[in-house]
């Protein structure tokens, strides 16, 4: 995923879950380190972890991208936009968005399946169960095996 993907996944999920459009910029930078993504309040951009997309996949940078977006809407409205805010316990919890900037460790230690890919060995690390007849390693599009339940 380059971050041409990554702005139009981010627009739609503003247009999904928030029924508004996302007029700033998203895009990975990939020096970030302890969380999955930040909102920069004076250019209004996101940016996102590109770890937890390699590791996590899609469902991830879903959960990373409804978080900053919260941050983005209630700070462009003016409304308490930081974690202890009021506003933004409303709001996570109405797109069903974790109410922190997830850190790697704690989606690891959600995730209760893995899969390794049977080209690369490139392992995923899912909260769900996934078609492995659908879903493909996303570095070399070979096929995925279900390795171990973690819990
Ligand atoms: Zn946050
Ligand atoms: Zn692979």
């Amino acid at each position: 995923m380059n971050n041409a993907a990554l702005q139009a996944l981010t627009e739609s999920i503003a247009c999904d879950y928030f029924n508004r459009s996302f007029e700033h910029r998203a895009y990975f930078n990939r020096y970030l380190r302890t969380t999955g993504g930040r909102y920069l309040l004076e250019s209004h951009d996101i940016e996102v972890n590109p770890k937890q997309y390699e590791k996590f996949g899609e469902e991830a940078l879903v959960d990373i991208i409804k978080h900053e977006l919260c941050h983005y809407f209630l700070h462009l409205d003016k409304k308490g936009y930081q974690h202890r805010d009021k506003d933004f316990k409303i709001l996570s919890k109405h797109v069903d968005a974790p109410r922190f900037c997830a850190p790697l460790e704690s989606y690891e230690s959600r995730a209760n399946y893995v899969y390794q890919c049977t080209k690369c060995a490139t392992e995923y690390l899912r909260i769900r169960r996934v078609n492995t007849l659908r879903l493909r390693c996303g570095k070399c599009g070979g096929k995925l095996m279900d390795v171990i339940d973690n819990k």
